[in-house]
């Protein structure tokens, strides 16, 4: 059919069709500039700069952001845990503050909310793990006593924390070594998980839940990296999802690579919805190598 047999109006219909997706396209590219807490430096950026990932707001309890200079998470009410944790680990984070080992309720938590307390996992046979580690804000006591604020510990079953996790946490900060920044998210979802003494659904008569997997997003940028533009289709990404159990330390972090299309199906979360859709696309289907 050549064009002239088109009628017009079809003709204008796809001129505007073909412009609207080119608009769209072009909207898409645009990176968002991460943008320094101010009095900080550069590098203290955004912790939320690849964007919020399940729209946290302090409107819903189950999905209730809570935001501090170290990190940001989405705190759920009805589990005790947070949903996840984002932060950025640069070298500006990193110094020798000791660990304060200070594991205390998150002050945060709006008044008639029950707090998680430590005694609250004692002899639990589950250990006190945290999402953001206490090894990434040792920069000063202040920023290595935030991370042992309540919420942003979940029961981990003993072997996964000290081991298999800890392993990604170490290979997070050697990444750091290499003169690299990392956007790290972790979570937790489902529930049940295999501590020490067993399986187990929750502490604290039911009011915190031991979830079923941990799981963990690294990107990684050149460090002093200051635009989600420069996350490009080569950037690394690199995605896992350990089961909260004892026997998952069997095997190495690497042995649990998956993509973060997955990790979005999990969750129903989108990932680093700050990236340009295009770039997200290609990133979020891949399976890194593992190699460290
Ligand atoms: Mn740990
Ligand atoms: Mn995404």
């Amino acid at each position: 059919m050549s064009a002239k047999s088109i009628p017009m109006v079809y003709q204008l219909r796809s001129i505007f069709l073909a412009v609207s997706l080119g608009l769209l396209i072009t909207g898409c590219r645009v990176g968002r500039p991460i943008t320094p807490v101010s009095g900080t430096s550069l590098n203290r950026v955004d912790n939320l700069a690849l964007g919020n990932p399940s729209q946290a707001s302090v409107s819903d309890p189950n999905n209730y952001l809570i935001s501090r200079p170290q990190y940001v998470l989405s705190y759920n009410r009805s589990r005790g845990i947070a949903n996840w944790v984002s932060w950025r680990l640069s070298p500006s984070w990193k110094g020798d503050s000791r660990r304060t080992n200070d594991f205390r309720p998150d002050p945060l938590i709006p008044a008639g909310w029950y707090a998680v307390r430590t005694g609250d996992y004692t002899n639990t046979g589950f250990d006190r793990g945290h999402l953001c580690p206490s090894d990434d804000r040792d920069a000063t006591p202040e920023d290595n006593a935030a991370t042992f604020l309540l919420t942003n510990i979940v029961p981990q079953a003993p072997r996964h924390n000290r081991e298999v996790w800890k392993a990604l946490e170490d290979y997070e900060r050697q990444l750091m070594s290499n003169g690299n920044d990392v956007y790290i998210i972790a979570g937790a979802s489902g529930t049940g998980g295999t501590g020490q003494n067993g399986f187990a659904t929750a502490l604290a008569n039911g009011k915190l839940t031991v979830p079923a997997t941990l799981w963990k997003i690294l990107v990684v940028v050149p460090a002093g990296s200051d635009n989600t533009f420069q996350i490009t289709a080569n950037t690394r990404v690199i995605a896992v999802t350990i089961p909260n159990t004892q026997t998952a330390a069997d095997k190495t972090w690497q042995a649990y690579l998956t993509s973060i299309d997955a990790l979005e199906t999990l969750t129903g979360y989108d990932f680093l919805s700050n990236v340009p859709t295009d770039v997200q696309q290609l990133i979020e289907l891949r399976i890194d190598g593992g190699n460290s």
